[in-house]
């Protein structure tokens, strides 16, 4: 029996203490197992499970007749299934003890376990998703906010796939077109005609371009942006690390350079992950434990996405404030006057010069004053910013952009070569490997290797 036909099970829950944990078989002989290892509440084995229906039960040992875990079983049978097989699930208690001895059972009977992402790898090769949709299964199982999740289900349907093949339809046009006029150089293929096709493959260019630029703006979405809080001691950096991520972590206090290590805490503004950076301040000083935290702050700064330049609103701004602000000038990001809730000694008017072109705003670390301003700007310089995109964005991973990438430019060579006049079977080398690129995307000409590095990245049971 090929290996792939082999019945495969898996525990499909995270092993650890749960309620529920789910023991999945898929394959042709997934019905006849179920039978072996599961007696329904009268205790017969025989009776076939229904299909869709869901049956309480216990499993059983097959060899030794041992019960095992009360469970209940749904029977999926093929096409219909997430693998298009056969497929059962026992649902059974969620401890590792109990789930393991389920799953033992069931090789027992004749499945073997499964390797990760073997269950999707197989709803792929029999047709039912492509990779691309693949793929967004991790993603949505990875998906960190809301926005990711959406994102990445709506990839699972078929949207980065469908955008793909439209662009595709349109290369195998304009690739039947130029090998028409390979196969009947003689036809009355006119100026116009290559003027056409020329400007078939320029669309194919700008489409493929667009693809890449919403797909860049996804990366914040998926992997979202690190955002450093700058500013020199005492300023209230810590504080509102605090307001931003929701938590009493970083100590506040009144004595600058308190916060010497750089801490970073994981928060979501606006849908977005956002890693936010804590500092221990940007300021001259002498004291080499301090220097050390200081060198590591500015590394910080100097990685982030973003930044903002926090300034104390309640005393008028120093040297150190401008040292900072100088640092900052080419990292997009804010200038926050904070603690607005105090008399100020600090205009917006004095701050411009200093400020590169960022948006200042008046902040309250204490009262929370504009802090919703803040993130929305945040948020929309996180996007509009890192990626120069600001709507409609698709989730598009590393290795999909780069396939993208290269289809383009195999694209882009076509729209050239037929600005030129090269000879057609030329042009349609060109054709041919953006093709091959595009079809790295649905897996159409996905190799082993590459199916293999993107499974492996699966966990066991999906
Ligand atoms: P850091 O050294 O920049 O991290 O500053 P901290 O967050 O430790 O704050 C320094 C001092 O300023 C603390 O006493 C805070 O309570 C105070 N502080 C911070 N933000 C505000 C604010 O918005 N308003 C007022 N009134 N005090 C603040």
């Amino acid at each position: 029996m090929s290996k792939d036909r082999e019945t495969i099970a898996a525990i499909s829950t995270p092993l650890g203490e749960g309620a529920i944990g789910i023991v999945r078989v898929s394959g042709d002989r997934a019905f006849a197992i179920a039978k072996k290892v599961f007696r329904d509440s009268s205790g017969l084995h025989e009776r076939e499970l229904k299909p869709w229906g869901v049956r309480y039960g216990s499993i059983v040992d097959c060899e030794t007749g041992e019960y095992i875990d009360e469970a209940l079983a749904i029977a999926m049978p093929a096409p219909h299934s997430f693998t298009r097989e056969d497929v059962v699930e026992f649902s059974c208690h969620g401890g590792v003890a109990v789930l393991t001895r389920v799953l033992e059972a069931v090789v027992k009977c004749g499945a073997r376990l499964a390797e990760p992402g073997e269950f999707t790898k197989r709803a792929f090769l029999e047709g039912r998703i492509d990779l691309s949709q693949a793929e967004a299964v991790i993603d949505v199982i990875r998906a960190k906010t809301d926005s990711a999740r959406r994102l990445a289900l709506a990839n699972l349907r078929g949207d980065l796939s469908s955008r793909v093949s439209r662009i595709r339809e349109n290369v195998l046009l304009l690739l039947a077109h130029i090998e028409a006029s390979i196969d009947f150089p003689d036809d009355d293929i006119g100026a116009l005609e290559i003027e056409e096709m020329a400007e078939l493959a320029q669309k194919s260019v700008s489409e493929l371009n667009e693809l890449v630029h919403l797909g860049r703006s996804s990366r914040v979405y998926r992997d979202g942006v690190s955002v450093v809080l700058a500013g020199r001691p005492n300023v209230g950096k810590s504080s509102l690390f605090n307001t931003l991520v929701g938590k009493k972590r970083a100590i506040v206090t009144d004595v600058p350079g308190t916060t010497r290590d750089v801490i970073d805490d994981w928060t979501t503004i606006r849908g977005m992950p956002v890693r936010l950076v804590d500092t221990a301040g940007i300021r001259r000083t002498q004291d080499p434990v301090e220097r050390l935290g200081v060198e590591a702050a500015n590394q910080q700064a100097e990685e982030a996405d973003l930044v903002v330049a926090i300034i104390d609103g309640s005393c008028p701004i120093c040297d150190e404030d401008r040292d900072m602000l100088l640092q900052m000038m080419d990292k997009p990001g804010v200038v926050a006057i904070n603690k607005s809730d105090l008399k100020t000694e600090v205009h917006e008017d004095s701050l411009i010069p200093h400020a590169a072109g960022k948006k200042i705003l008046r902040v309250s670390a204490k009262t929370g004053e504009g802090i919703c301003e803040l993130e929305r700007t945040l948020a929309e310089l996180a996007v509009a910013e890192i990626t120069g995109v600001s709507e409609n964005p698709v989730m598009v991973n590393l290795r999909q952009i780069e396939a993208l990438e290269k289809a383009k430019h195999f694209m882009e060579e076509a729209t050239q070569a037929l600005g030129n006049r090269v000879a057609p079977d030329l042009t349609a080398i060109d054709i041919h490997e953006a093709l091959f690129w595009l079809d790295q995307i649905t897996g159409r000409s996905a190799s082993e290797d590459l199916m293999e590095k993107i499974f492996s990245e699966f966990c066991i049971g999906k």
